[in-house]
């Protein structure tokens, strides 16, 4: 019996298109995660959806003329074929407007509402007159009132990282026109955020599997002390309150989508036939949760989300977060709305989707930021896919297809690989490459994917320099046993490459898996070391990735900033 492991990841705004950031970020490393387990045979539900409440979007839908649910449909519509090219494998991709994410939102409200952890007060939110709206709390900017950068927001500062509030920003001026917002009053919900620091506190505690940057980020927040947050605001796009007066009011965007984990499981139960199990991924004690996101949103899944869980009660809390850090572009921080960025549809347009979740992923910002610039893209794709992986496997395949009948050589002693035929030298590979094989799997399920994906990487060069050794190019003219045997050996490494690859490059490694005359799919093939048994008939290869022109460099950091994103 295998883990049961729930993945949530971040859900994206439905208000522009997906660039590398978020794909470096979040999207890329859960789906590694995911498909390493279900490989390995373990049950996974991985889900998100599009975010596609708040102002943000109604403020586009006016400036464009539409209604927000044409946006909505629109970037949805763009998300869900993104995910389709990239490989990213959700079990559901949904959306916060769906019927059902209300009534779970209702629900959840409700229940903190019954139970005294959330509470109705007067708050004074803040009113663009210019505007006439209240505006929400990304649309004030100021002064953050704790390291003094410029453009905080009344969310919370980038500067820093904290979560504010906009009343505590200085200088604050409304982010469509630069009024200075008037504070009106306004009655609100609030979650009572403060009740839960003692539980917190020691639940922070226990989690000695976090990463540095998480533990730390989120022991800093709760040292300052944790305050109450409002839950509710005056616009009417977005959730309902589930209460008579209150007409006017929408859950605030971040409350509910929060919620999306578990309404997302649920429609995912509902949609298999099987209402209630939802509950083995929140109820069961031995599912664990993980939760993907970036480091912006590190807060909102330690402490938020974990509060509003122990609030409702018996549901699990997060096992792991594995936020990443950020991706630069060309050396820059990436901003979008200095549309400073490589777009992923665009780049989609033109590329394969494998060379990108390799430099994505041996470059991953796990630890501390990384960049992405082209010149490395094309590096990367030349010398390590190409060279190092993708030579190595087209040069097996194809002499060995050519000189063995298609087959994976054979012979008569050789029932038993690991005994008579196999030298010291052969058998040295295969065991560095079984050791290898197997730290991998450790280290992706620790969300070590960096140094999963090297690891794996240098058990190709290795076989590169077992095949210089062995040379059956020229040995099978006077000794074709002996070819035979290393090139026996080097499929089988190579076998075990399309399955440590997999979860990176699964597009690749299918093909390989194919080739290789496996049936099926690498995942049913199942996370193990398999040589392809002699005799089993191969497919005629073709190259997995193909060389790119040094050309194309200029040519891609001149687009970068000029790439027309509102598709
Ligand atoms: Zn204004
Ligand atoms: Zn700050």
């Amino acid at each position: 019996m295998g883990e049961r492991i729930f993945i949530g990841v971040a859900w994206p705004y439905a208000d522009g298109p997906l660039h590398l950031g978020h794909i470096a970020g979040v999207y890329l490393p859960s789906d590694i995660f995911a498909r390493y387990h279900r490989t390995k045979g373990d049950e996974v539900l991985m889900v998100s959806g599009s975010d596609q409440h708040g102002t943000p979007i109604t403020i586009k839908a006016e400036q464009e003329g539409k209604k927000p649910e044409e946006i909505v449909n629109q970037y949805h519509q763009q998300f869900l074929d993104s995910w389709q090219k990239l490989g990213i494998s959700f079990d559901l991709f949904t959306r916060t407007g769906t019927a059902n994410h209300a009534e779970v939102s209702h629900n959840f409200f409700l229940t903190l509402l019954n139970k005294g952890y959330i509470y109705k007060a007067t708050g004074s939110q803040p009113f663009c007159p210019h505007c006439q709206r209240f505006l929400s709390d990304r649309y004030i900017e100021g002064t953050c009132p704790y390291c003094h950068f410029s453009g905080a927001r009344g969310d919370q500062c980038d500067g820093c990282g904290k979560p504010i509030t906009p009343a505590e920003l200085i200088d604050p001026g409304c982010k469509l026109c630069g009024t200075t917002p008037q504070f009106k009053d306004s009655e609100h919900f609030f979650f009572r955020l403060s009740a839960f620091q003692d539980r917190l506190s020691a639940w922070v505690s226990e989690q000695s599997r976090w990463r540095p940057n998480v533990y730390n980020l989120t022991n800093r927040y709760l040292k300052e002390g944790l305050r109450d947050r409002a839950i509710t605001r005056d616009i009417e796009w977005g959730v309902t309150v589930p209460l008579d007066g209150f007409e006017r009011k929408r859950l605030y965007v971040w409350f509910e989508a929060v919620i999306g984990y578990l309404s997302a499981t649920k429609e995912w139960a509902k949609s298999s036939g099987d209402e209630g199990k939802w509950r083995c991924y929140w109820q069961d004690d031995e599912a664990k949760s993980y939760y993907f996101i970036g480091k912006d949103n590190i807060p909102f899944h330690t402490l938020i989300w974990p509060a509003m869980l122990m609030g409702y009660g018996g549901l699990n809390l997060p096992y792991d977060v594995p936020a990443n850090e950020f991706l630069t572009i060309e050396g820059r921080k990436l901003s979008t709305s200095r549309n400073w960025a490589v777009w992923l549809p665009d780049y989609l347009s033109r590329y394969d989707p494998d060379p990108l979740r390799y430099l994505l992923s041996i470059s991953m910002p796990e630890t501390g930021d990384t960049d992405f610039s082209w010149r490395e893209f094309v590096r990367r794709n030349n010398d390590e896919l190409v060279a190092t992986y993708g030579n190595l496997v087209n040069r097996v395949l194809t002499f060995v297809y050519k000189n063995f009948d298609g087959c994976v050589p054979t012979y008569e002693d050789m029932g038993a690989i690991n005994v008579a035929p196999l030298d010291g030298r052969d058998n040295d590979l295969i065991n560095k490459s079984l050791a290898a094989f197997n730290h991998i799997g450790g280290l992706l399920s620790q969300c070590h994917f960096k140094q999963a994906l090297r690891m794996a990487m240098t058990v190709a060069q290795e076989t590169n320099r077992y095949l210089e050794e062995k040379s059956p190019w020229k040995a099978i003219k006077d000794d074709k046993q002996a070819a035979a045997t290393s090139l026996y050996v080097a499929l089988g490494i190579i076998s075990y490459l399309r399955t440590m690859l997999y979860p990176f490059l699964p597009f690749s490694s299918q093909k390989l898996h194919q080739y290789l005359g496996f049936e099926g799919s690498v995942e049913d093939d199942g996370w193990q070391p398999r040589f392809p048994s002699p005799g089993q008939k191969l497919l005629p290869p073709e190259p997995l990735f193909s060389k790119l022109d040094e050309g194309l460099i200029e040519e891609e950091v001149s687009r970068v900033g000029h790439v027309e994103h509102n598709l």
